[in-house]
């Protein structure tokens, strides 16, 4: 077996003991007779493995009790539409705020069902920063206010959580999800693909005050409706259980590993000493956000010569650094640092492009 460093954006690498444990137990899940993939979702095995998934959930991010967690399926781009559809009401207008490519993506989704007020934009800077918090025009009349913590693509990210009173926060943490502990009473809702920093794709989490529950439009699909998925237990018609189970997994390592205090302790160890590097390189390797609000999961540069690109994924590629490749929108590189990264992967990153500098710079 040999494993490469992989940086890939999402799907993303999961942690080597979760795959190991996996593959360990694929055949027979603990006396089941039959494989987590080959068992009902409402059989006593499965509730088993949901309910410790949302416990350890729970206290990892210490989810107050008056909110619900949902394991939902459609990524975070079904929740652009099932938020505005559950949170609307009989109000018309929400504020979102745009801080680049994830953030038009809600947007244009949300204009499929409500008036989207653009309280803030960090595009006058080509989205390098986040728009201070004094500069947003919040609508008095919107239902909520909704923003991406953490740009995939762009690499930037917000430092802190924004105050919006008692209009409720929506945040798509698809990308920064438990890679820090997170204050989640501050937030109406929080949602997230699972493929970034939970487990595999076809998982997406949705934490959901109970307050905002029961408002959903009358014309969505019942499956859409937080309400009634939280009334099932996720389970209105059959649930990714295997996506699930991993993302189970993920949480019982991330509490084996420390918890989150422990995880942000090493993301930003990991964080500084890739953004230590690009900076020290004299202006071979290039970032342009803001360093105040630089992503610690997506770190994106550029070489100052791009005719050098395609050499230096090669070469990483051969180093076993793999899907080092930038977004199509943004070109460059993008190295995707989440939590299942080892700090020896970011280390082996920073020694070969130290090396790249030296032959090519
Ligand atoms: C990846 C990503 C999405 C899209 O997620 P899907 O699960 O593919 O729908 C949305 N928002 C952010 C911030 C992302 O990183």
């Amino acid at each position: 077996m040999s494993r490469v460093y992989n940086f890939s954006a999402g799907p993303a690498v999961l942690p080597t003991p979760v795959l190991a444990q996996a593959r360990d137990e694929l055949l027979e899940w603990d006396g089941a007779g039959a494989s987590v993939l080959e068992i009902s979702h409402r059989g006593r095995e499965f509730m088993g493995i949901a309910e410790s998934a949302e416990r350890d959930l729970r206290d990892l991010l210490d989810i107050p009790p008056a909110y619900k967690v949902l394991f939902l399926q459609g990524g975070a781009t079904l929740q652009f539409a099932m938020v505005p559809l559950n949170l609307l009401g009989d109000k018309h207008t929400i504020d979102v705020v745009n801080t680049g490519h994830w953030s038009k993506k809600a947007i244009a989704e949300a204009r499929r069902f409500a008036e989207v007020n653009v309280c803030a934009s960090s595009e006058d800077t080509n989205f390098t920063t986040v728009p201070a918090l004094s500069e947003w025009r919040l609508d008095a009349e919107a239902a909520y206010v909704h923003y991406t913590p953490n740009e995939t693509i762009g690499g930037v990210e917000f430092p802190w959580i924004p105050e919006t009173g008692a209009k409720p926060l929506v945040a798509d943490m698809s990308s920064t999800l438990l890679s820090r502990p997170l204050d989640v009473s501050r937030f109406g809702v929080i949602y997230a693909g699972a493929q970034k920093n939970v487990g595999p794709a076809g998982l997406t989490i949705v934490i959901v005050r109970d307050d905002l529950l029961g408002h959903t439009a009358p014309n969505a699909p019942s499956l859409f409706d937080y309400q009634k998925q939280a009334d099932n237990g996720s389970m209105m018609n059959t649930a990714p259980t295997f996506s699930w189970y991993m993302a189970g997994l993920v949480f019982a390592w991330l509490k084996q590993q420390g918890g989150l205090a422990t995880m942000a302790e090493v993301n930003q160890r990991k964080a500084n000493k890739l953004y230590a590097c690009i900076d020290e390189s004299g202006g071979f390797y290039r970032n342009p956000v803001e360093p105040s609000c630089r992503s610690w999961m997506n770190v994106p540069f550029t070489l100052a010569d791009a005719s050098l690109d395609s050499e230096f994924l090669q070469q990483a590629g051969r180093a076993d650094l793999v899907a080092l490749k930038g977004h199509r929108s943004v070109g460059g590189m993008r190295a995707s640092i989440y939590n299942a990264m080892p700090e020896a992967g970011v280390d082996a990153l920073v020694g070969f492009m130290r090396e790249f500098q030296r032959r090519y710079g």
